[in-house]
């Protein structure tokens, strides 16, 4: 950044610097105006407008697949229906901004690129590149708090096929749908069988000649109507949407308690429940076997929520396929699969997941030397070994992301309160000497949950422990006990 005559760059100062202006990062400008009014903060955002994951994604029918009373903030009213277009979302996080006055706080356009700690001078140097003048600007904080999502939200993750180049269609990932894009007349094959793959094929449904959704093998899915009877009950009785809200979210996340129980202690009964709901649609003669019965217990991958049974009324109807295969070869005219048989394309939609991005693709360094994240142990999955003064928000994936942003929000706010009554300006997890030498195990339990992109870069990520403050359990259940009760002074955080 240059100061007026143009000539020299100039640093600002902040209390707090936010990495990201998605759901997270204006959760955490919420929250900071509100648990610690006065303190100086500054969001920057790589993109120009705010949304992270809601203003990247622009393909067909976009949407939330959990609901938005536990998707949504815990301080703001979600009075839609439950499952939103990313255009309801974007909407709601507008007024979280606006009603809050938060916008005077983000900088759009500012991809940091690196974030330097220096011990000596207690504080972050963020150098960030900036989209609008093309010069680079420099900030200090005394803390950061990454908000910068999982993903790298430029580009979305392509396996590579033989016969790739050979095929004379396109090929489009729905991470970076194409504006111009016109599927009428067109016959369209969706690799994957994800949220993102049950999302694009019912919108695409009935707009282009032939659509076949191509699966290496099947996912579970739970179907019902989009929208929440305890919801409708409360309207009718013109309960205040915030008590509507507040209840709504305690009931669903009842529910989902029971449910994810449930998954672990039976569930074979939990499949058929599952099942029976696919059926439903598709009826007895639908080689549910062969499409939708995964080889997987159920919750070990994230479960998507098909409103209205949307994917499967596509498949029932006509406009749709399911093709149960893997991938031979990209061919000129489309896919030829192992089985030998041949799949003609003109378009190629690879929903095939993200590129784990830890930390932002920003070059990180503590005092001087390279930081190799992957060699550090969290602290409840907030903090990091040898990492000082940063926090960072990395949501569920059973549950809604956003409950833990408002969980890590509030610890932020509560270690920014502590630091600041005992006099410290430094923070950072450390091990006590009776966890040294404790096992180490990966970021998330792969036996558990083991999604690609997470599977793909879990070397990247760093570890955990095998008790309490190191483990990170992505269970939003023990979270909201334990991040509360985190006790400050109990030696795993070291101040200075
Ligand atoms: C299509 C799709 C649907 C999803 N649906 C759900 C759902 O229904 N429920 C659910 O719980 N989860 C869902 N997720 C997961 C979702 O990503 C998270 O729930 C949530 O939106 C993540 O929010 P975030 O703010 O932490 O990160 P992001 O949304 O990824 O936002 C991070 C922001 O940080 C910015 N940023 C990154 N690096 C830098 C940098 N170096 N400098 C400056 N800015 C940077 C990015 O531009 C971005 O704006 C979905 C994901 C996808 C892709």
């Amino acid at each position: 950044m240059s100061s007026e005559n143009g000539a020299r760059p100039t640093t600002e100062h902040f209390d707090v610097l936010i990495a990201g202006a998605g759901i997270s990062g204006i959760g955490g400008a919420y929250h900071l105006t509100k648990q610690c009014p006065g303190r100086r903060f500054v969001a920057l955002e790589a993109q120009d407008g705010f949304g992270g994951t809601w203003r990247t994604h622009r393909f067909p029918g976009i949407r939330s697949d959990s609901d938005l009373h536990t998707f949504g903030y815990r301080f703001k009213p979600w009075s839609g229906a439950p499952i939103a277009t990313a255009e309801k979302i974007l909407a709601y996080m507008g007024e979280v901004i606006e009603e809050n006055g938060l916008a005077r706080h983000i900088r759009y356009r500012h991809r940091i690129v690196s974030a330097s700690w220096s011990g000596e001078h207690k504080r972050w140097t963020i150098e960030a590149d900036r989209g609008d003048s093309g010069e680079r600007a420099r900030f200090t904080a005394k803390f950061l708090w990454m908000c910068q999502g999982y993903y790298r939200h430029a580009e979305g993750y392509t396996p590579q096929w033989p016969g790739m180049a050979a095929f004379c269609g396109r090929i489009v990932h729905p991470q970076t749908w194409p504006e111009d894009l016109d599927v009428s007349g067109k016959r369209v094959v969706v690799i994957g069988s994800g949220a993102t793959a049950a999302t694009l094929v019912p919108a695409l449904a009935g707009k282009c000649a032939q659509l076949t959704m191509l699966q290496r093998s099947p996912t579970f899915y739970i179907t019902g109507r989009n929208a929440i009877e305890l919801a409708e009950t409360l309207r009718e009785l013109k309960v205040p949407e915030e008590w509507v809200h507040e209840i709504v979210r305690r009931k669903i996340l009842k529910d989902q308690a029971v449910f994810t129980q449930r998954a672990r202690h039976e569930p074979e009964k939990v499949k058929q429940e599952l099942l029976a709901g696919v059926r439903k649609y598709l009826g007895e003669d639908f080689d549910l076997d062969k499409h939708f019965t995964p080889r997987y217990r159920p919750w070990r991958q994230r479960i998507a929520f098909i409103p209205d049974g949307d994917l499967f009324c596509a498949i029932r109807d006509g406009k749709a396929s399911v093709v149960t295969d893997e991938i031979d070869c990209f061919t000129e005219s489309g896919i030829r699969l192992k089985s030998g048989a041949a799949l003609e394309a003109d378009v190629i939609v690879t929903a095939t997941g993200f590129k784990l991005n830890v930390l932002g693709d920003i070059a990180f360094a503590i005092d001087g030397k390279p930081l190799r994240f992957g060699e550090s142990v969290t602290y409840h999955g907030a903090m990091f070994t040898g990492v000082p003064n940063m926090a960072w928000v990395f949501g569920y994936f059973r549950a809604s992301w956003t409950l833990r942003t408002d969980l890590i929000a509030d610890f932020v706010c509560r270690l920014l309160k502590h630091m600041d009554t005992r006099g410290a300006g430094v923070v950072v997890p450390a091990l006590r000497p009776e966890d040294r030498g404790m096992p180490l195990s990966p970021w998330v339990d792969v036996e558990n949950f083991n999604p690609g992109y997470v599977m793909r870069g879990v070397d990247l990520l760093p570890r955990q422990g095998d008790r309490m403050p190191w483990r990170h359990t992505q269970d939003y259940w023990s979270d909201k006990d334990d991040l509360p009760a985190a006790d400050l002074e109990d030696g795993a955080l070291v101040y200075g």
